[in-house]
């Protein structure tokens, strides 16, 4: 189908937005379009409905109550200032360009292509212990991120929130240098008060909670375009033990 002919949705509410998703059936959302707009010109997408998130209202990052709460069309930019690891994570996406038009929602409902993982704002949110809100069939629902990523089809993301506290953090990733600059692979942890959450993208479609005594436990890391799956069951052993060598 010509994109001429796709009918474009751009809600100026919150409210609007989840009205015009409903149940999500034949809606494509976008965020930043970052993926989704090239897979829609090559032709690689079909949409009929396309869902932009621009003008919906969901872009602020805010602190109150003891939470921080990250709207999904809030862009990568954002991030790049505040709390770690996910400023780290939000500082090593691709390129300046790209982090101000990529939104939050994009990342974390971005699956990884045979090209590269995606998603690097996963792992962190894992270790941070965030929740994503998101609506679709079946009404509103928050729940940590590891269950929504193992099911995000057909939902509208909110937004993404995590405990406003105080917490040990690192990031270490294996990246290939390029103007692009995607992750190979990323291991992010946080220390609350001797509650360690660790976690790694480039293992899998999206990030996963990892035991740090056993990193490769029930995973088989993929092969694809930037590094064999070979090659990172030999380094994600070495990122863990310099993301736990490094917690501060
Ligand atoms: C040159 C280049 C380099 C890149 N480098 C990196 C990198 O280093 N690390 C990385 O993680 N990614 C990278 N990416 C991929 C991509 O830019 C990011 O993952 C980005 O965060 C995706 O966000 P977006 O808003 O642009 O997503 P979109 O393209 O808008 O959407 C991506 C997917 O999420 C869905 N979606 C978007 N928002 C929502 C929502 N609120 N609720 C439900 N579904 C939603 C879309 O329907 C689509 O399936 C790169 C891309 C390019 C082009």
């Amino acid at each position: 189908m010509p994109l001429a002919d796709v009918e474009v949705l751009t809600p100026a509410s919150a409210d609007e937005a989840i009205a015009a998703f409903g149940d999500g059936g034949g809606v494509t959302v976008i965020g930043g379009g970052t993926i989704v707009m090239p897979d829609l010109t090559a032709g690689r997408l079909r949409a009929t409905k396309a869902l932009l998130l621009s003008r919906a209202g969901l872009d602020s990052v805010a602190r109150a109550e003891g939470k921080v709460t990250i709207g999904a069309a809030a862009p990568l930019s954002a991030l790049e200032d505040g709390d770690e690891p996910l400023a780290t994570a939000a500082r090593h996406c691709a390129d300046p360009e790209i982090r101000g038009q990529a939104t939050v929602g994009g990342n974390v409902c971005s699956v990884a292509s045979g090209d590269a993982p995606r998603g690097d704002l996963q792992a962190p949110l894992i270790a941070l212990g965030a929740s994503v809100r998101s609506v679709g069939a079946g009404g509103e629902r928050t729940e940590p991120i590891e269950d929504f990523l193992a099911n995000l089809t057909g939902r509208l993301v909110l937004e993404i929130s995590y405990d406003d506290a105080k917490r040990k953090t690192s990031y270490a990733a294996s990246t290939r240098p390029h103007t692009h600059h995607y992750t190979i692979l990323a291991v992010a942890a946080a220390d609350r008060e001797g509650e360690l959450r660790v976690a790694a993208t480039g293992l899998g479609p999206h990030a996963v909670k990892i035991d740090p005594e056993n990193p490769l436990a029930g995973l088989d890391p993929p092969d694809d375009a930037v590094a064999s799956g070979w090659y990172r069951a030999q380094v994600l052993p070495k990122l863990v033990e310099r993301a736990l060598a490094d917690l501060s």
